[in-house]
């Protein structure tokens, strides 16, 4: 089970402040890596490195707000100055904020989603990877969804950025593997219980909807996607690379 020790290991979490990425960053703290915690919410930030620190583990926060470049390259900065490398990165931070009709959509509404959730992802890729070229080894993981599988109708924006960022996870994976030792993979969650989808569960009739066409018929916990994450920044995965993992209770099978 070495093969599951990230002790010592390097890992920046993006969206670590709550949901999926909380849950991430938590295994990994857990699992004996020094965790990066990025997110805009320092309250939850130092909750999440607290109890971190509180289970044995290391770990410190950076506020960003991933839709400024500087914030973006300031995760990577911290983390140098701290660390003087990074080892894993997971891209988990995504926004999800409406749902309306592809004609309605404004350009400001597809600009921040595609920020959030494209452009961001590759910065950070392309920053973090400068440092896993240097050191020869690294693991990257990008939490897209199954909505970069199928349409969502009204949401344009977030499909559109999540096919993307799977298809980002293939171009990184053939270019770095080789020559630097470096995997790329994705994970593609379906519906879980987070703040992302507190809306849709509101709602009985959308609830259900959902659920009739998830085989499983409920929704998924943050802590469901975790194994996912660890496994593909273990040694376990070395032959794993440029491939997406779904973890959505069958979603995609039905
Ligand atoms: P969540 O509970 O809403 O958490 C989103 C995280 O992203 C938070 O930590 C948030 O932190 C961070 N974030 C959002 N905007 C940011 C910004 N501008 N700058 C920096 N951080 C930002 O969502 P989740 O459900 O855990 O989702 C995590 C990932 O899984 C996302 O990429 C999402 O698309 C994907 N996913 C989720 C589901 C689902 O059903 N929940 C399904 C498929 C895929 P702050 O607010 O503190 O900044």
């Amino acid at each position: 089970m070495d093969r599951f020790n990230f002790n010592d290991k390097i890992v920046v979490v993006t969206g670590a402040s709550r949901g999926i990425g909380k849950s991430i960053a938590l295994a990994f703290g857990e699992a004996g890596a020094n965790v990066v915690a990025a997110a805009r919410k320092v309250n939850l930030l130092d909750k999440v490195v607290k109890e971190i620190q509180a289970n044995g583990g290391n770990g410190f926060y950076v506020r960003c707000d991933l839709t400024k470049d500087e914030d973006i390259f300031n995760i990577v900065t911290k983390t140098i100055d701290r660390y003087g490398r990074i080892d894993i990165l997971v891209n988990n931070a995504g926004i999800s904020p409406w749902v309306k009709k592809s004609e309605e959509v404004t350009i400001e509404e597809w600009e921040e989603v595609i920020r959030v959730n494209l452009t961001a992802p590759f910065l950070l890729c392309r920053e973090a990877g400068k440092i896993m070229i240097q050191n020869n080894w690294g693991r990257i993981i990008n939490v897209a969804s199954i909505g970069g599988l199928v349409g969502f109708p009204r949401q344009i924006a977030y499909c559109v950025a999540k096919g993307g960022l799977l298809q980002m996870t293939k171009v990184l994976a053939v270019e770095w593997i080789q020559k630097y030792n470096i995997t790329v993979n994705a994970i593609a969650p379906g519906y879980i219980a987070t703040d992302l989808t507190a809306g849709m569960r509101a709602s009985k009739k959308i609830s259900e909807n959902l659920l009739q066409r998830t085989p499983i018929r409920r929704f998924g916990e943050p802590n469901e996607v975790v194994g996912a994450a660890m496994y593909l920044a273990s040694e376990f995965a070395g032959y794993t690379n440029g491939t997406v993992l779904i973890v959505d209770g069958g979603w995609m099978a039905s």
